[in-house]
Order: C-alpha cells, then sequence, then structure tokens
C-alpha cells in the first residue's frame, strides 16, 4: 500500500478504522483497484515515481463527515486532498498533488439546496454537477440557465475552485467570479461561511458576495486552505431568443481591428462570447492541407507569413472567423446583429452572416442542432471528446494544459504567436503554434492563449521532453508578461515561481497564512505551490 507522506503504517490503519467507523467501509476507498481510478488519467509522469497516486479515498455525505475526517486526519497529521467530481482532466484530474495523500471526494455531497429563478441564484454542495444542475432546472421548469464548461461531467464547485470558465456574458463565465457564498470546513475541522452567510440566518448567502469585512472567498480557490461544503452562484436568466451570427475576414492584420470591436461590444453586453477561429486549420481531426503546411517552415524553419497570406487570398479561404452570439428578444437581437454588421464595415473584406437562430424555450431538435450547446448552458461531452484525442489525427493518451493569459488585444496576439513559435523552433520541435492560432478562450478581461501538450502512457522519456518544454514555456511567456491562470500538479511549484514580484511577496503572505491556518499542514499540500512549513522545508533540504 502506498502510504500518506510522513505516516506510519500502524497509525495508518489505526485512521482507516476511524475513517471506516465515521463513513461506513463502503466509502472508504482503500483496494488498488478503486484507488487507480483516482490517478490523474491524462498524467505527465506516469508510472514514475513521482506520480501522485493517492494511498486511499474517502467519501463523506454530510459537512458533519467532512469534520470527523478533518479531526482524524489531524490526529495523525494525514494529509487530505479535495475533490468535488474529480474531473479535472489537464489538469490534474481527481489525483492529490503528492505521492500518497488521500483523497477526499465529495460526490456523494450532491444537494441541490435552493434554485431561484426569480432572483436567478443557486445554491449547491460540491458534487453537484452541470448535468445534474440541468437536468434539474429542466424538470422543474425554471427560466435560469448556468454558465458551464466544455465538458458537462464536472461540477460548478470544482470548477470555480480551479479559476474554470464557461461561454456565456463575461460576469458569468468567469465561474469563481460568478461564485457568491461559500461554507468550508477549515483544516482544525470547524464550518465557516463566508460573506453574507456569516451572518446567522442571511437571507442574501448567493446574492451579495461581500458581507462585512475582509473578503476571504478568494483563498479557498487553487490553494489549500479548507474543504468547501457549499457555494452560491450567480445564474443567467434565459433569453426569449438567441442568434449566431459569422464574420470573417481576409488579412492576418485584421485580428487588431477586431479584437479592438469585439472588446466593445462584449464589454457593452451587445454580444456574448466571441469565438475566434481561423478556417485555415482543418476540420477536427482532419490533416492540414499539405502545400500551407508546408509554408509552415519554409522560411529557415520558420513560418512564411507572405505565402501563408497569399495562400488564404488566392483559395479564397477567410484568415478568421469569429462566431458571435447574441441574446435577448427577438426584436433585440436583430437590431444588436445590424448595429454588429456596420461597426465590422469599417474593416476591409470582412462579410457577417446569420448561422443560426432559436427562439426559446427549445426543442429537442432545437437542441441537436445548436452549434454551440454550451452558449445556452447545455451541458454536454462533444468537445471533450474531440480534445481529449487532441486537434490530430494520432489519438493521444491524455495532455496537459498550458494557460497563459495575454492581453485582450490583437497586436499582442500576433507577437504571442511569434514567441511560441520561436520557443519551439530553440527546442527543435514541432510547433503546436502556427501564425493562425488564435485565442482558445478567455476569462472576462484577457486572452487565454492555451495550447495542449500531448503525453503518452508508455514513452517515459516523451514524458520528461514534454514537462521540459512546459517548463521553458513558462519561462519564455513570463519574461514577456503573461501568466498561467491553471496549472496541473507537475506543474504548479514552475507557475507560481515566476509569480515572483518583491521577493514572491505573494507567496510568503500565503504561506504564513497556511503555517497559521494549517499548522499540521494537512489540506492539499502543495496545491496551488502553496506548501505547509515542514514539506517547505524538506523541499529546500532537497528531498522533493
Ligand atoms: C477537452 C477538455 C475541455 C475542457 N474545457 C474546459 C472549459 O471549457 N472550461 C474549464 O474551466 N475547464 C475545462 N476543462 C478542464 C476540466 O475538465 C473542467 O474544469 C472540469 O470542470 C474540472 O473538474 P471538476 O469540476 O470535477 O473539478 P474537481 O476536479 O472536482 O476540482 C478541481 C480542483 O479544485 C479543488 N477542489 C475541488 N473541490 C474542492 C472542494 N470542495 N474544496 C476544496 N478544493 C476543492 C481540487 O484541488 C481539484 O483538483 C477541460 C478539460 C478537457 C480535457
Amino acid at each position: 500500500m502506498i502510504l500518506p507522506n510522513g505516516v506510519k503504517e500502524s497509525d495508518f490503519k489505526t485512521a482507516i478504522s476511524k475513517f471506516e467507523n465515521i463513513l461506513g467501509k463502503e466509502n472508504v476507498f482503500t483496494d488498488e483497484k478503486d484507488v487507480f481510478l483516482y490517478r490523474d488519467a491524462y498524467s505527465s509522469e506516469w508510472n514514475e515515481e513521482s506520480e501522485p497516486i493517492p494511498s486511499i479515498a474517502v467519501a463523506p455525505k454530510t459537512v458533519e463527515e467532512v469534520q470527523e475526517i478533518v479531526k482524524v486526519a489531524n490526529e495523525f497529521k494525514i494529509p487530505l486532498f479535495p475533490i468535488s467530481t474529480g474531473k479535472n482532466l489537464g489538469y490534474g484530474s481527481s489525483a492529490p498533488n503528492r505521492r500518497g495523500d488521500v483523497v477526499v471526494d465529495l460526490k456523494r455531497m450532491n444537494k441541490i439546496i435552493e434554485v431561484d429563478d426569480k432572483r436567478n441564484f443557486c445554491i449547491l454542495e460540491p458534487g453537484v454537477s452541470y448535468f445534474d444542475f440541468y437536468k434539474y432546472c429542466e424538470d422543474n421548469n425554471l427560466n435560469v440557465m448556468m454558465d458551464i464548461p466544455d465538458p458537462g461531467w464536472g461540477s460548478p464547485v470544482g470548477n470555480a475552485l480551479d479559476h474554470g470558465w464557461g461561454y456565456t456574458y463575461g460576469m458569468y463565465r468567469d465561474h469563481f467570479g460568478a461564485h457568491c457564498g461559500m461554507e468550508v470546513v477549515l483544516p482544525n475541522g470547524e464550518v465557516m461561511r463566508t460573506g453574507m452567510g456569516a451572518l446567522p440566518g442571511a437571507k442574501t448567502f448567493a446574492e451579495n458576495k461581500y458581507g462585512y469585512g475582509a473578503y476571504v472567498d478568494g483563498l479557498f480557490a487553487q490553494s489549500n486552505f479548507g474543504i468547501v461544503t457549499k457555494m452560491g452562484f450567480w445564474l443567467m436568466p434565459k433569453p426569449e431568443y438567441y442568434a449566431l451570427y459569422s464574420l470573417t475576414t481576409k488579412r492576418r492584420e485584421d485580428i487588431i481591428k477586431m479584437v479592438e470591436i469585439l472588446n466593445y461590444l462584449e464589454d457593452s453586453f451587445i454580444i456574448g462570447w466571441p469565438l475566434y477561429r481561423s478556417p485555415l486549420n482543418p476540420p477536427h481531426g482532419k490533416p492540414m492541407n499539405p502545400e500551407l503546411e508546408s509554408y509552415l517552415t519554409s522560411k529557415n524553419g520558420k513560418p512564411d507569413l507572405e505565402k501563408i497570406q497569399n495562400y488564404a487570398l488566392k483559395n479564397k479561404i477567410p484568415y478568421w472567423q469569429i462566431d458571435i452570439p447574441i441574446y435577448g428578444n427577438k426584436e433585440a437581437v436583430y437590431a444588436n446583429a445590424k448595429y454588429v454588421e456596420n461597426r465590422f464595415k469599417e474593416i476591409d473584406g470582412s462579410e457577417f452572416k446569420l448561422v443560426q437562430e432559436f427562439a426559446l424555450p427549445l426543442s429537442k431538435e432545437d437542441i441537436s442542432k445548436m452549434k454551440h450547446k454550451v452558449s445556452l448552458g447545455i451541458p454536454n461531452m462533444e468537445i471533450f471528446w474531440l480534445s481529449t484525442r487532441g486537434e490530430v489525427l494520432e489519438p493521444q493518451d491524455g495532455h496537459v494544459w498550458f494557460s497563459p493569459i495575454i492581453p485582450r488585444d490583437g497586436k499582442e496576439l500576433l507577437k504571442c504567436q511569434d514567441v511560441y513559435i520561436d520557443v519551439f523552433h530553440e527546442l527543435g520541435m514541432k510547433s503546436p503554434i502556427t501564425p493562425f492560432a488564435h485565442p482558445r478562450s478567455w476569462m472576462y478581461h484577457a486572452f487565454c492563449f492555451m495550447l495542449n501538450f500531448g503525453n503518452s502512457r508508455t514513452d517515459i522519456e516523451h514524458n520528461k521532453k514534454l514537462r521540459a518544454a512546459y517548463r521553458k514555456m513558462i519561462e519564455v511567456a513570463a519574461e514577456n508578461g503573461w501568466g498561467d491562470y491553471r496549472a496541473a500538479p507537475t506543474f504548479q511549484d514552475d507557475v507560481y515561481n515566476v509569480y515572483s514580484f518583491n521577493n514572491h511577496i505573494l507567496r510568503r503572505f500565503v504561506e504564513n497564512l497556511k503555517d497559521a491556518i494549517d499548522p499540521n499542514g494537512i489540506i492539499a499540500p502543495g496545491r496551488g505551490g502553496i506548501w505547509p512549513k515542514h514539506a517547505r522545508e524538506a523541499k529546500k533540504g532537497g528531498t522533493k
């Protein structure tokens, strides 16, 4: 059996029987075939000694059970790693940061506590998935929708706690930003409510974020200060009408003006989430046109921008295509579309056209025809299936996301392409970034220019090379002022390291908090680059 860090086998056995008394034997998973289900299926350290496989997993059902587990953990100094639905693939999945730490799987805490479709909020437990939430709203004919990520099997709580994002209006799309109110079991086993929830009997737990005094909610995301057992979220009312338009332009540089206009339209709530693409990329799973592909390396191994542009013009392939959703009532949607079309007339050669439109409520047939189901909060696994394989023909074993945040600015995007291409050139690797690569997605006010590094379950050398390339990318991005917003445990220390303003004052500040709040270092050691004191010292001594 893998043991938790620093815990004697005899103590661990006693702790396991205490966990079994609290939860029942059936909710304490010690058998290897159960425990291995919590391995990170996309681990870039697969089958290496450092691969973070838990010792056991425990699955509480109530807040009181979570408190009891935390108390036992303190007694024996057993590190715990909480997950909600544990679907964080690409960013660590359900595995802990460190081999041997005990996973606290909150899937059984799956109560939908409240949904209000007049005041537009909900309060959920961590085990509620996006599918569960959607079904509940549909079954109860509620006129609200939740902003969701691509894969529908994750949870609003887990996703928000890793700063996840979705696809409607910006204020809902930032999932942590759209949360309101939290209940947390602290490392000493006490239950705390934040914001208005700190007022006993508060009526606005999920409506007003701040309550009174210091705002502490941020401490519980991408960190290790407690186990979140409830969260409120703001919800978007379903619109009466939805239409999807498509904007195309001809030249690479058009992106500069396009971004400027789209920023205005988005921030004024005239449009929803604009999806940037380039039709020069082949459809998912199809190879790139060989002529175009040859231009990616035809200038001493680097792309020939002129030849790429000429290829697009000659073959009448737009350089950029933006899918633009508009929400509202029918008249407002049409009026806004007219306005949007006029705004883009200043870009020579741009074309704007309607792709599809729907009146709500949607029929099953409408849903099956929808191009971007996520833009109306309809959970699915379509994109998940495609991306799992990478956007290449060869199936991959998984991937880790590299997710730097860059300014929402066309010039900076083009610069970012150049910088990425140079890095891969230096590394002697084929660049996954091309001169027509686009932001994968974005938070409210910034682009996220992500790429996925495909890993292997069989080729450890490949994974080592991948890790070196990833680490290089973190450094180069930081030199340019771009910082990752999220990372798999393998890279969390590296990412936090570059957030180094004033001699790492941010890290030193949270480390002080960690020492005060969790002196035994039992909650998620290493999560978000924050280590408890004893592990920090051990690392300095070179043991990690
Ligand atoms: C192809 C593909 C597409 C994706 N698309 C998106 C996307 O569009 N948007 C997006 O945001 N993500 C996306 N992801 C990433 C990921 O799949 C989702 O973010 C997913 O929702 C995360 O899983 P989860 O909700 O089950 O969170 P979990 O895995 O349960 O939690 C995430 C992390 O938060 C912490 N945590 C969870 N619950 C608690 C708790 N109760 N208390 C304290 N800490 C806790 C844990 O450390 C955990 O590792 C994508 C991944 C893939 C592979």
